[in-house]
This record gives C-alpha cells, structure tokens and sequence, in this order.
C-alpha cells in the first residue's frame, strides 16, 4: 500500500496546527505536530536543569529523553516524557523559547528524525513543522509553506495564551514570535525555509474557513486518487 505525506512547514503563529488539524480529520489521516518533539526535549532539558542553550548539556543528556506518542482517540496528540504525560505542560512560551533554543543543536535534530521519518512510513500523514518539505520528508506528495504577518500571528497566539490563562501582552508575543523567527530561519541546520516545490501560502487576510478550504482544493488536486 501506498501511503501520501502532507508536509506543512511555516514560521511561528502561521496557523499550521490548525490548518492541519482540520485537514487531517476531513481526510482521515494522521496528523502529526513536529513542534511538540521539540518541545517535549526543552522540557526535560530544563526539568533537569539544563539550559536548553547549554549545547554540551543538551548533548550530554539527549540519550535519557524516551519519547513517545500516542493519539488515544481524545483529539490530542499526547507526548509521554520517560513514562509521564507532558501534553499541557509543553505548552507555556518558556517551553516555546525553549523549543527554538534546544532545536538548534544538531543531536537534537538527529535523534528526532527517525522518530518523524517512522510516523510517514506506515501512515497517511500530514505533518507540520519548519523543515518537514526540506528535510524530513524531501519527498512529500504536498508541500505548503503557510505564512502570516508576523502581527496577524502574534494576534492570534494571544488569543491562545490567553484563552489558557497565561499573563502576556502583546508585546511579548510579537517580540517573542520574531525572536523565534529569527532563530528558526538562521540557524545552520535545517532552518526554516519554503522548499522550492513548495506552495506558499500566506493567511493574513484569510479566515479560518477560507483557509482551510484553499489548503484543501491545493491538496486535493495534488493527491489525486490518493484521497
Ligand atoms: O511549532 P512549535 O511552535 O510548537 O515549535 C516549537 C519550536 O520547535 C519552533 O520554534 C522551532 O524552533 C522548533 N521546530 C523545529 N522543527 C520542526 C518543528 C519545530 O525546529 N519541525
């Protein structure tokens, strides 16, 4: 059996959880989020102590981080750290800076590649990240490269935050989203960046709805048969 790869790959706050989310349950693949591997490893860097900066930390420790992921049918993709749930606690903008520092260092990047490889090889996929077209699925049946202002995205990470109770302003998000962006686009190992047989696609003047249903025609044109 032939499975398809959906690579979405874009800057922070772009929309790509959701948009794919939303694409995986209309086409009935799996969807995984990449950024929350790399979040899982900031945690247990910093949960040991250890600045997820601090590259000769980081390398010293990677071999004690057991991940795993499991979708137990709740609609959430859940991280299990060395045998704990570390679903919600992944997701503060400490861990979010953490991310981007620890997914600078290429044992990180090394170890979680087969990890992602592995999901595409016995599933329909559709995966989102910053170098999934580029690098860990060269050969995807779609790539998009999803992009937003960086105000229209910081808007919405707000919201997010907000919704989950965390005090930031909007300031901080904005401030926040463009040190990351900087960092995910300049780094030596695979930074962020639109493959050349990507489609780019930018959602700031887009809707929700609207959105999805471009990605959607995009992808549905691509995959032909396959869906
Ligand atoms: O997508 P999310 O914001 O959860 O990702 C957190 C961080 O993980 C990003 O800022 C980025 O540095 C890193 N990341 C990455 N490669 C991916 C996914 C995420 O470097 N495929």
């Amino acid at each position: 059996m032939r499975y398809y790869s959906i690579a979405i790959d874009g800057p922070s706050g772009a929309g790509k959880s959701t948009m794919a989310k939303a694409i995986s349950a209309e086409l009935g693949c799996v969807y995984l989020d990449t950024g929350a591997i790399y979040r899982t490893v900031a945690y247990h860097m910093i949960l040991m102590g250890i600045s997820p900066k601090d590259r000769d930390g980081v390398n010293r420790l990677i071999d004690d981080v057991n991940i795993k992921i499991e979708f137990p049918g709740d609609g959430r993709q859940h991280m299990i750290l060395n045998g704990y749930d570390v679903t919600d606690e992944i997701r503060t903008s400490q861990i979010s800076q953490g991310a981007s520092q620890v997914s600078a260092h290429p044992v990180v990047r090394d170890v979680l590649l087969d990890l992602q490889r592995d999901m595409a090889k016995s599933n329909n996929v559709i995966m989102d990240g910053r170098d999934i077209g580029t690098v860990v699925l060269p050969d995807a049946d779609v790539k998009i490269f999803l992009t937003a202002s960086a105000r229209e995205r910081a808007k919405r990470r707000l919201k997010e935050l907000e919704e989950k109770g965390e005090k930031i302003t909007f300031q901080q998000v904005l401030a926040d989203i463009e040190e990351r962006d900087e960092r995910d686009s300049t780094r030596a190992i695979a930074p962020l960046r639109c493959a050349p047989d990507a489609i780019r696609v930018d959602t700031s003047k887009l809707n929700l709805q609207q959105s999805i249903d471009h990605l959607l025609s995009i992808i549905r044109e691509k995959l032909g048969d396959l869906v």
